[in-house]
């Protein structure tokens, strides 16, 4: 094939920094994923870092500046910028086991003291939950599958509880207590809740919804949805709270320093959530639409797949994606079939299912990429087919 790197599809070659580094660039149907890049970086954001990148400036300023607007923007009493959600998470759970202490700030000489216990359901648990670990905090795993067992989150609050931390997946609200619920009674004992909201955009509500339902603190990701640096995360909350965070988050030479936010991050932050605000969400949605109805179309004209539109996204948020399964007798298994379309150009990264399928995610797919993907898969399942014989 001639230009096979997507070019008669209409998608514009990029990726040239990358190939003269001999790292073959990917075009992304898995999502949001931080181990692919997250997402790309609108020129408006660009541009805001690029402009930050030229001079100096007292990074304490402009963090408490940055974080004014953020908190106005997203409707909050207070916002600043982590180093990723993650990192948020980390600070969240310092904030929550220093809070009683007389400047808040925590030291690891001082945790044997300290409430450490984070509640959290187990319906909840996420890799990245060992950031709260790593802060010195222990987990206290709640709940069983399809049962929000609120006696048992009764029972398990107490003076030992730092906080409660919460995944707001709409997916698992079947099996979790509502957050409304939660908040409740933390509010009751003096305990914070924390909201990893990493992945839960959109819709754009949720910059505010959480903390209007009394949760003290929402951590986003700057590199998902949001289309800021990879390397920045959002958290908006109560003022005492976040006042709480930033007193163990960098520039300061706590606990948080490893965490660095450079001043692009900070700016480019803003910028994404800015320009985020401004989308037209609705054309945006359509767009998302049309990709995964091109897929459906092309996958029923086939016989070796069955397909299906999905109307939620991987961490539950409200983004369809296509689900295309091989039918037995292909002659293809899913996961050689995975591993060839990220083996050779135009490598393209899919998200297995847990049987015979995957999944194909708009929102991280440029123009015309999904032509590109379906020709790919096309080409792979016609040379898997078993050959025909006369017997
Ligand atoms: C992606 C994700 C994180 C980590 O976010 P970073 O910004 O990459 O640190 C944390 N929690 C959840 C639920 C996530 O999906």
């Amino acid at each position: 094939m001639i230009g096979d790197r997507g070019g008669d599809a209409g998608v514009p070659e990029t990726g040239g920094i990358y190939r003269r580094l001999g790292v073959e660039p990917i075009i992304n149907g898995r999502s949001t994923f931080t181990i692919l890049g997250g997402s790309l970086m609108p020129p408006a954001v660009l541009d805001a870092m690029r402009q930050a990148a030229d001079s100096f400036v007292d990074l304490s300023e402009l963090e408490e500046a940055v974080g004014r607007r953020l908190a106005d923007l997203t409707h909050n009493e207070a916002a600043f910028v982590s180093g990723g959600a993650a990192a948020g998470l980390f600070l969240g759970a310092a904030a929550a086991m220093a809070r009683d202490t007389e400047d808040g700030v925590l030291r690891l000489a001082d945790l044997g003291s300290l409430p450490r216990e984070f509640v959290i359901h187990q319906a909840h648990r996420v890799p990245y939950d060992l950031a709260i670990e790593q802060a010195g905090g222990r987990l206290v795993v709640i709940g069983r599958a399809g049962q929000p067992d609120e006696g048992e989150l009764v029972d398990v609050l107490g003076a030992a509880t730092a906080a409660i931390v919460y995944v707001p997946k709409a997916h698992l609200a079947q099996d979790v207590l509502p957050l409304d619920l939660v908040v409740e009674h933390a509010r009751t004992l003096g305990i914070p809740v924390i909201v990893d909201a990493a992945a839960q955009l959109p819709p754009v509500e949720n910059l505010w919804r959480f903390t209007r339902s009394g949760a003290d603190v929402a951590l986003f990701s700057g590199g998902k949805a949001l289309c800021g640096p990879a390397s920045s995360g959002l958290v908006v909350g109560s003022a005492r709270f976040i006042e709480r965070m930033t007193r163990n988050a960098f520039p300061l030479q706590g606990l948080g320093r490893p965490m660095k936010v450079g001043k692009e991050d900070m700016v480019g932050l803003l910028a994404a959530v800015e320009w985020y605000l401004e989308l037209d969400h609705e054309a945006l949605t359509r767009e998302y639409e049309m990709s995964v109805d091109y897929l459906v179309r092309w996958a029923r004209r086939r016989v070796d797949v069955t397909v299906a539109r999905e109307a939620l996204g991987e961490a539950g948020q409200p983004t369809p994606r296509a689900h295309v399964s091989l039918r037995h007798g292909t002659g293809q298994d899913r996961d050689e079939l995975l591993a060839s379309l990220r083996a050779t150009p135009p490598r393209i990264d899919l998200l297995a299912d847990p049987d015979r399928g995957f999944y194909v995610a708009p929102e991280t797919l440029r123009p015309g990429e999904e032509k590109v993907i379906a020709r790919r898969l096309a080409d792979l399942l016609e040379a898997a087919r078993p050959p025909i014989t006369d017997d």
